[in-house]
């Protein structure tokens, strides 16, 4: 749950929009919530209470904060590689520039659902699916393959390692 949370946390400055914030603003969408520095600290959060057993800055600890960072860093990353709206404050409080990566295969996702059940909506989905799910999947199930090559031992056994 805390995994999921983190991956979808940034997107709460939508919640501005009812409230005047502008887009361009510290605030606005893709904004401080979609910053490097709101992923550190989501992660701090989401592992002090989704890991409470672990002692802090413990080896387990620091990679499950890892993976929290990452999970609430790739939302932004991900919205960097779209082709509309603002770009992501990466850097924000202390910088406010918005950034795209060069390459923006991924089409900007329409806000509010009427809008997102039309075709418009349709297409961002399956562009979605086509450079988001496919990729995530393949890398899955690659690591799930060389997980069990390893817990069968035949990796370890080509690479010459004592089990
Ligand atoms: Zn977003």
């Amino acid at each position: 749950m805390a995994a999921i949370i983190c991956s979808i946390l940034p997107d709460i400055d939508i919640f501005g929009f009812f409230i005047g914030v502008r887009c361009g603003d510290i605030l606005g969408h893709r904004g401080f919530s979609h910053s490097l520095l709101f992923a550190f600290l989501v992660s701090l959060v989401a592992i002090r209470f989704a890991c409470k057993d672990y002692r802090p800055l413990s080896a387990p600890w620091r990679k499950l904060w890892l993976f929290f960072f990452l999970l609430a860093s790739s939302h932004g990353l991900l919205d960097a590689l779209t082709d509309g709206g603002l770009g992501v404050a990466f850097f924000s409080p202390f910088d406010q520039t918005r950034y795209f990566f060069l390459w923006t295969p991924l089409k900007v996702s329409p806000i509010g659902l009427e809008i997102f059940l039309s075709p418009w909506g349709r297409e961002v989905i399956l562009n979605e699916i086509f450079w988001v799910w496919v990729p995530a999947i393949l890398i899955l199930a690659a690591v799930t393959g060389v997980r069990r090559l390893y817990s069968k031992g035949i990796l370890r056994e080509a690479e010459g390692i004592e089990a």
